[in-house]
């Protein structure tokens, strides 16, 4: 069921999540099948709505197949008995087709998910999560769920000028930009992706980066280029479009004369675009929100999460998505993420009195993932 208004008159519920995206709807399926009855997703705009966000032409990296036959599900799947290849008849789903994906998921399975609910100020009073949703009546939690994601925080602020570029994620279809050159800042998944789209379409592409991204090589995609996106790179680049240019380290952007003028660290050399540089530098997530109910990482600036992925400041407090790390081991893309959503739940069931056995059966489906001595093998081959 997709909630129409809450009608509660206490307005207080066991569990709340915030973001009905790929983490909130899969931890919400597991949740309802575990029997906990008394939980909302508070979601700001509709189901998958980062997803139907995404430029129209890119698609998913992480490719999925009809594999839950043979107990293994798809590697897109956010709950077990489903499948994204099966759904929809595809291997690299759009945003919009992934969205499709989730919204078929929470009607079938009657989530409890509030749209146009857009979360504006958390408080932690008594034991309780007091939720501020707007105008609105604010409704509290005894559990709070945090999956608001990353892709709706993008980060433009990371050097002077970067508020004249564009960043990817606020790109609709690269088919509406009309220019015949272009400069991309940020050379990972989301910077190749640009390149590959913008050179198809017979644009002229300067992709910068501090390092160089394309020549990483490690077992891990949250380290360097998937094979889907070094795949298509290796393709489109034998078209003399795209130009790689690492060790360059943005210093600056400025603006005259209509042109964009890009300075670098370390380098005498600039760059002039006459079209606004693209931005593909990542995202500050959606923790910028709820900064101080967490721990940080002193270096790596990261949540600082108990086993059970529970905040070690805010007892209550749990994070599941992209944003999950447990030291060197990173969680960000739905295989990963989705093993840590047996943990959350058999914390908060068992909290709850619930009977937790129920859970034991997602572990081999790789979405109960509480050993993390298994992750971080490199291929030996
Ligand atoms: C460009 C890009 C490409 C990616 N490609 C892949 C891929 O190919 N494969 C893969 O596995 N992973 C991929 N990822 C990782 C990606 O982050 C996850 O796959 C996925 O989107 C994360 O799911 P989520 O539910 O945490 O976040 P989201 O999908 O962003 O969902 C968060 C939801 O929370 C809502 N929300 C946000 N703030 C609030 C608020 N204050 N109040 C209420 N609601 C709120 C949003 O509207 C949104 O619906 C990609 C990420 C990016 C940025």
């Amino acid at each position: 069921m997709l909630v129409k208004e809450i009608k509660k008159e206490t307005y207080r519920f066991d569990v709340v999540i915030v973001g009905g995206g790929a983490a909130g709807v899969g931890i919400c399926a597991m949740l309802v099948n575990l029997g906990v009855q008394d939980l909302v997703v508070l979601e700001r705009d509709e189901v998958g709505a980062s997803f139907r966000n995404w430029p129209k032409e890119m698609r998913l990296i992480t490719p999925s197949f009809t594999t839950n036959f043979y107990g293994n599900i798809d590697l897109n799947s956010v709950i077990s008995g489903t499948s994204p290849a099966f759904t929809l008849g595809c291997e690299h789903p759009t945003g919009d087709e992934y969205a499709y994906y989730l919204d078929g998921i929470s009607k079938h399975y009657n989530l409890p998910i509030l749209e146009n609910a857009n979360v504006t100020n958390i408080e932690y009073v008594d034991d309780f999560f007091r939720i501020s949703l707007g105008d609105n009546k604010p409704i509290e939690a005894r559990f709070l769920i945090w999956a608001a994601g990353e892709f709706q925080y993008p980060d433009k602020q990371l050097f002077p000028g970067a508020e004249l570029c564009i960043h990817n994620s606020e790109v609709n279809s690269w088919r509406k930009l009309r220019g015949r050159e272009y400069c991309i800042i940020g050379g990972y998944e989301s910077g190749i992706d640009a390149a590959v789209n913008l050179s198809s379409l017979g644009k002229s592409v300067k992709v910068f980066d501090s390092s160089a991204p394309w020549d990483d090589r490690t077992t891990d995609p949250s380290l360097n280029l998937s094979p889907y996106t070094r795949q298509r790179l290796y393709e489109e680049i034998l078209n003399d479009r795209i130009k790689l240019i690492g060790d360059s380290r943005v210093e600056r952007v400025t603006k005259s004369g209509g042109k964009y003028r890009i300075k670098f660290v370390d380098k005498t050399e600039e760059y002039i675009s006459s079209t606004k540089p693209i931005l593909a530098t990542g995202f500050k997530s959606s923790l910028s929100q709820v900064t101080d109910f967490f721990d940080w990482h002193e270096e790596e600036s990261f949540a600082l999460l108990t086993e059970d992925d529970e905040s070690t400041k805010t007892p209550g407090l749990f994070l599941v998505g992209p944003q999950v790390r447990h030291d060197k081991i990173i969680f960000c893309f739905i295989y990963k993420f989705r093993q840590r959503f047996g943990v959350v739940a058999n914390a908060i069931g068992n909290r709850l009195g619930l009977d937790t056995s129920v859970l034991e059966s997602y572990r081999s489906e790789g979405l109960y993932l509480d050993d993390l001595s298994c992750c971080g093998e490199e291929c030996e081959c």
